[in-house]
């Protein structure tokens, strides 16, 4: 069967790559040119005792990858999710709780779809659906007062317990990181002994 690069749609070359070979699988999926066409960000920021106790983001904003979720959220090509399965498993650790940041019901139906659940579906890590938001106004409506202001964004959900110990909030990509601090307030509040945030963008 010839496959074509879920991006640009070329046919992807029979012979394995010296990526494929080390098991940098991403080239099961897209072409070498879109491969290369993403630039690893690679943030790894440890602040013990902060909100987030340790933030991780695996690739930058750049044009393609502008482009990349503009196709996988906004077109729903949810084929897409396998591109950074791996790089996704990667980071994120057997042995704490994943959450994924909820998006609002409303907006679920209205704009496009789970998709940080829909990468970590692809990755194939087991996630924990424990937050719901609390508050209908986008993020970026607001300037940063505003948003340092505001009441929570999330809540845990009422018929979940939260255990002592570490969970990793994971997001499609940090912005502001006021959506990250939030959900890990609100996962502190309720007992989480440590949280950390994966993303795997930042802006
Ligand atoms: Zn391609």
């Amino acid at each position: 069967m010839v496959k074509e690069c879920l991006l640009c749609e070329q046919t992807l070359d029979a012979t394995p790559s010296w990526q494929s070979l080390l098991g940098l699988d991403q080239q099961a999926f897209i072409c070498g040119d879109c491969s290369n066409s993403f630039k690893r960000a690679d943030i790894d920021i440890k602040e013990e005792g902060t909100t987030i106790d340790r933030t991780t983001s695996l690739y930058k904003y750049n044009a393609a990858m502008k482009e990349f979720l503009h196709q996988f959220k906004f077109l729903q090509d949810v084929a897409l999710a396998e591109v950074f399965a791996d790089d996704l498993r990667r980071v994120l650790k057997k042995d704490a709780i994943i959450v994924p940041i909820p998006m609002h019901p409303a907006k679920k139906v209205a704009r496009t779809f789970a998709q940080v659940e829909a990468l970590l579906k692809s990755a194939n890590v087991p996630y924990m659906d424990v937050l719901e938001k609390t508050d209908m106004v986008s993020m970026g409506e607001k300037t940063k007062a505003e948003r340092l202001a505001m009441p929570s964004l999330f809540k845990v959900k009422t018929n979940v317990t939260i255990k002592p110990t570490t969970y990793i909030v994971v997001d499609d990509i940090y912005t502001t990181g006021t959506t990250l601090r939030h959900a890990a307030t609100a996962l502190k509040e309720a007992g989480a002994t440590r949280v950390e945030a994966v993303t795997l963008i930042r802006a």
